[in-house]
């Protein structure tokens, strides 16, 4: 199993070293590593996880293979991949992506700021960014907790 970490992890230099920024920032491969690493992880116990890890690794080597002549559907593969790991590393393994508590607590901060400001202060305008505010400093607060916990993705 770490053999096939190392090996994902050195295809993804070697795509580093060869791609350009704005191909690379597209197919966010620092994301791309983490997943590999959480897979990796969870592969001793889990054979979707190393089915997965394995389809990632097969990918990288086609990526690899036509490094200069990428395409679009090159990128919504890539993507629908990564997505589905994600996926997959959530709802198994209860793992978070990414600003995962920022995005609910900051739409339940705008319901609150809303009720608030048509009730309390009478003034919509004035709700809607101190519960946005909260709602953000909670979430955030959330997320550097479980990023801190190993927890996110
Ligand atoms: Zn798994």
């Amino acid at each position: 199993m770490e053999d096939q970490l190392a090996f994902v992890k050195s295809l993804l230099r070697k795509l580093q070293g060869t791609l350009d920024k704005a191909i690379l920032q597209k197919y966010n491969l620092n994301k791309c590593e983490r997943v590999a690493e959480k897979l990796n992880n969870f592969s001793p116990n889990c054979m979707e996880c190393q089915q997965q890890l394995s389809e990632l690794k097969d990918h990288l080597i086609q990526l690899e293979s036509k490094k200069d002549r990428l395409e679009y559907t090159d990128y919504n593969h890539h993507n629908q991949l990564i997505k589905g790991i994600t996926s997959h590393l959530h709802k198994k393994h209860k793992l978070l992506p990414e600003g995962y508590y920022l995005s609910i607590y900051m739409s339940f901060g705008i319901s609150i700021g809303c009720a608030l400001g048509l009730t309390i202060f009478n003034n919509i305008a004035l709700g809607i960014p101190i519960g946005m505010g909260i709602g953000i400093a909670i979430g955030a607060g959330l997320d550097a907790d479980a990023k801190k916990k190993g927890k996110t993705i």
